[in-house]
């Protein structure tokens, strides 16, 4: 299989996007360029008293709208080209969700389910102390993405303000450096998302993402008519089981969908019977807890509610007849290799970078009708945005708050890439990356 470069792929949007506006050679060069890439090389000390080192990245894409925004990966196939794409993709993405934010992204190349958790703690830390002089509260604000947590955040987070007042305290001396510290801690607090609640994180982060992607689903299930395409509700296969794939599974089963395939890096799981069983998220997550695998669960019966299913591939859950697929895991998913055996007729982006350029083409003409990453995804960093705000005004909204203006905001989007499709008609991909352009460029 050729490896497929999701920075080209993100290109190739772009160039598709900019057939429909009129841009000068610098507006296009500065759209497609990153303004800066971080590249390190950092020590982490291993519990068996050896020094490693690791390789991380930090890709400063654009920052028209705002301070870079984006998240950091843990993973052992992190490369440049993919933490180029995922900056790029935000910077994307924050336009089309209409924050005052750029685009950036960060990425370890790592398994970090090979450490321990003091080595989780000592990498995270490392990492900042490689790049700390590159963010900030006010220039790049880095938030969780695969494999990494709010408690990892919190190490960075601690990391980064200790390396920041050791620094700037030296010039102060006494009282004075004591009020100095209080109050520059709170604002340096809004230099990372995706914190623990009680360290300064915001109500409805973990879940965002998930419910926003929902939100999206319920918008555009009132522009187009989809039918189940067997049984009373609509049906949906799941890809990827971390924070995103299961929240939005959880929605999904809350409201009434059935969610009949699931799956994890490690296997999938199906229904036995497509026209009446359903999986129960919750207590898929806790039969995983248990087994540390989704595959492991389909036999455990009595335990959780998989004595229906059976294990499958992850693979094979991407061509299942559903009526909504979801793929929630990493970049590539649907290519031109298995585009064609696609069956859902909606397809709802929750990974970013999924589906590559030709699966686009071949999906469009197919009728597949697909909510792009940049759109159904950015529920995640819609609430990052409401934790700076709160972090740089030293409140906190509640709950209700924070949803409430969260599924405002994200219909407000999905109202603006549906109308600009239905005008240019384009797909919502397409569309989403002129709504977003327009606003990058300052004309809105
Ligand atoms: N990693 C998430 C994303 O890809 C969230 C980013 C953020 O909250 O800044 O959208």
């Amino acid at each position: 299989m050729i490896k497929i470069n999701p920075f080209e792929s993100a290109l190739a949007q772009l160039s598709k996007a900019l057939q429909f506006l009129k841009l000068s050679p610098a507006q296009i060069e500065r759209l497609k360029n990153p303004e800066k890439i971080i590249s390190v090389n950092f020590p982490v000390k291993m519990d068996d008293g050896k020094v490693k080192i690791f390789h991380g990245f930090r890709v400063q894409h654009n920052s028209a709208l705002g301070p870079y925004k984006g998240g950091i990966r843990f993973h052992h196939q992190v490369d440049m080209n993919e933490v180029k794409a995922l900056a790029f993709w935000m910077a994307i993405k924050c336009a089309v969700a209409d924050l005052p934010l750029g685009g950036g992204k960060g990425g370890v190349e790592v398994d970090p389910k090979k450490l321990s958790d003091h080595e989780l703690e000592r990498l995270s830390r490392g990492y900042i102390q490689a790049i700390w002089r590159d963010i900030g509260q006010d220039l790049d604000v880095p938030a969780p993405d695969v494999n990494t947590t709010p408690q990892i955040m919190k190490w960075m987070a601690d990391e980064f303000i200790k390396l920041k007042t050791q620094n700037s305290l030296r010039l102060h001396s006494g009282q004075a450096k004591l009020k100095t510290k209080e109050k520059e801690i709170s604002k340096l607090m809004g230099t990372f998302t995706g914190k623990p609640l009680d360290y300064g994180g915001s109500e409805g982060r973990t879940e965002a993402t998930g419910i926003g992607g929902f939100f999206v689903l319920q918008a555009l299930l009132k522009k187009i008519s989809l039918k189940p395409r067997n049984g009373k509700e609509l049906t949906a296969a799941v890809q990827g089981f971390g924070n995103v794939g299961f929240y939005m599974a959880k929605f999904l089963h809350e409201a009434g969908f059935r969610v009949v395939a699931l799956s994890d890096s490690k296997g999938a799981i199906v229904v036995n019977d497509m026209k009446k069983d359903s999986f129960n998220p919750d207590l898929v997550l806790k039969c995983k807890k248990e087994k540390g695998t989704i595959s492991g669960c389909y036999c455990v019966g009595s335990v959780c509610d998989l004595k229906n299913g059976r294990p499958t591939t992850n693979e094979k859950l991407l061509e299942l007849p559903v009526d909504i697929l979801v793929p929630s895991a990493l970049e590539n998913q649907i290519t031109g290799d298995n585009a064609d055996r696609i069956q859902a007729k909606v397809i709802v982006e929750m990974a970013n970078g999924p589906t590559t350029p030709e699966a686009d083409r071949i999906l469009h003409k197919k009728g597949v009708t697909l909510v792009p990453d940049v759109l159904a995804n950015s529920g995640g960093v819609t609430v990052s945005c409401f934790e700076w705000m709160q972090n740089l005004a030293g409140s906190h909204w509640s709950g209700s708050e924070v949803r409430s203006k969260l599924q405002k905001k994200i219909e407000s989007a999905f109202s603006a890439v549906w109308e600009t499709s239905r005008e240019e008609k384009t797909d919502l991909r397409t569309a989403a990356f002129i709504v977003a352009i327009k606003r990058i460029i300052g004309d809105k």
